[in-house]
C-alpha cells in the first residue's frame, strides 16, 4: 500500500462516499478454510437495510458442487501459497538483490504455468505481466505489487498480495476460458504507482480491452480480537450500513474490504458472493464515477487499482484495509513479518478472488 500523508479519511470526504453503493457482508459457516467466522452473520447489500439478517449461509459443499468456479477454487493451496510468501517476504528496495528475486520469481513461475511472460521495462523499473490468450481478447487482471520500501520486509506489504497472484495463476492455468487472462506484478508502487500506471497508460495506447482489473493489496492480516479493526473518522454518518454491520461485529478486523468503481460491479458482486460461501466476511465499497474523480477520495486510491480507475478502466482493489488494523504496516510499531500473517485468511482471500476471476473469465473447463 502507497504511504499517504491524507490518512483517514475527512467528514466532507465521507459524505461524498456516501452516496458510493456500498455492502457489507458475513456469512457464517465454515467450509474448512479455517476462517473461523462461523458465527457472525448478517448482510448489507447496496445500501438496503443493515439488518437483513441473512442468516447462517455455511457452503459446506463449497468446491464440491459450487459451479465450475468455485470448484477452481477449491484447489488454491495454503501451503503454495506460504511457499511463495516466505520466499517474496525479504528485504526488496526496487534494484535490490530481493526485489531481483521477486521480480524473477514472478517471470519464472508464469513461464513455467505456461503464460507468455513480458519483462515491461518502463523507464525506472519492470513490472512482469503473463498472458494465457482466450477465444476473445477481453482482459482480466489479477495482478500486485512485489517492490517495498527499504529496511521492512513487507510480508503484509505486499509479499502477501504477489503470493496471492502466483497462488491464483497457478490454479487458473489449469482451465480454460473465454476471455483472456494477464497476471502480473508491478514494480513501484511504493514509489507513487509507477509501474501499473505505465502499464495501464500502454494498454489504452494500444487500445486494449480491460474487462476488469483485480488488484491483491494486503491480503494476510487478520485479528480476531474484539476491537482490532480501526475506521476512518466519521465513517459512521455515511457509510451507515459498513458502520452498523462493524459495529455488530464488535470491530474484529477479520473481514477483507473490497474497493470497486461501479463498472466493475459484476466481478466485485462475485467477490461478495464466493466469500460468502466460504465463511470469509466481507466489506465492499464502489465508488461512482464522480467519487472515483472526486480529490476527496485518496484514502480509497493509494494502491495499483487507482491508475485503472484514472483510464475508465473497470478496477478492483482487494484489501485488509492496511493502517487501519495492522499496526505493522511499513514497519511502523515492528516488522511486517510472515509470523505476523494469518495464513488461512489470505488462502479464503484468494479463493474468493479465483473464484470471482473465473466467472469473469468465463470458465469453459479444464485443460
Ligand atoms: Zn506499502
Amino acid at each position: 500500500m502507497n504511504e499517504s500523508r491524507r490518512f483517514g479519511i475527512v467528514p466532507s470526504t465521507v459524505v461524498l462516499l456516501a452516496s458510493a453503493l456500498a455492502a457489507c457482508s458475513a456469512a457464517g459457516g465454515d467450509d474448512g478454510a479455517g476462517v473461523p467466522d462461523g458465527r457472525d452473520s448478517g448482510s448489507v447489500r447496496d445500501g438496503s437495510s443493515g439488518d437483513s439478517g441473512a442468516a447462517d449461509v455455511g457452503f459446506p459443499d463449497a468446491g464440491a458442487d459450487g459451479g465450475p468456479a468455485a470448484n477452481l477454487a477449491a484447489n488454491v493451496s495454503k501451503d503454495s501459497y506460504l511457499h511463495d510468501l516466505t520466499a517474496i517476504a525479504v528485504l526488496r528496495p526496487p534494484g535490490s538483490p530481493g526485489w531481483q528475486a521477486a521480480q524473477d520469481l514472478c517471470a519464472s513461475r508464469f513461464e513455467s504455468l505456461g503464460f507468455a511472460v513480458e519483462r515491461h521495462a518502463y523507464g525506472t523499473g519492470v513490472n512482469v505481466i503473463g498472458v494465457k490468450p482466450g477465444a476473445s481478447a477481453d482482459e482480466i487482471i489479477i495482478s500486485a505489487h512485489y517492490d517495498h520500501v527499504a529496511d521492512c520486509e513487507g510480508a503484509d506489504d505486499n509479499a502477501s498480495g504477489t503470493a496471492g497472484v502466483l497462488e491464483a495463476a497457478r490454479v487458473l492455468s489449469g482451465a480454460v476460458f473465454d476471455r483472456t487472462l494477464v497476471v502480473a506484478c508491478w514494480d513501484e508502487e511504493e514509489a507513487g504507482l509507477l509501474g501499473s500506471k505505465a502499464y495501464a497508460a500502454r494498454a489504452l495506447e494500444r487500445g486494449g480491452q480491460i474487462a476488469v482489473s483485480i488488484v491483491l493489496e494486503m491480503i494476510g492480516f487478520k485479528n480476531d480480537v474484539e476491537g482490532s479493526q480501526e475506521m476512518p473518522t466519521g465513517l459512521d454518518l455515511v457509510f451507515p450500513d459498513q458502520a452498523a454491520w462493524l459495529k455488530r461485529h464488535k470491530f474484529k478486523a477479520d473481514f477483507i474490504a473490497f474497493v470497486a468503481d461501479d463498472f466493475a460491479h459484476e466481478t466485485a458482486a462475485a467477490l461478495v458472493r464466493h466469500s460468502d460461501e466460504i465463511g470469509l466476511p466481507s466489506i465492499l465499497l464502489e465508488l461512482s464515477q464522480d467519487l472515483k474523480e472526486s480529490s476527496m477520495t485518496h484514502t480509497l486510491k493509494r494502491s495499483d487499482h487507482s491508475p485503472f480507475w484514472k483510464n475508465d478502466v473497470p478496477a478492483i482493489m482487494v484489501t485488509d484495509t492496511s493502517e487501519y488494523r495492522n499496526p505493522n504496516y511499513h514497519c511502523a510499531a515492528g516488522p511486517d513479518s510472515v509470523a505476523t500473517l494469518d495464513h488461512d485468511f489470505a488462502a479464503a482471500v484468494i479463493k474468493a478472488a479465483v473464484a470471482a476471476a473465473a466467472e469473469t473469465l468465463r470458465v469453459a473447463g479444464s485443460e
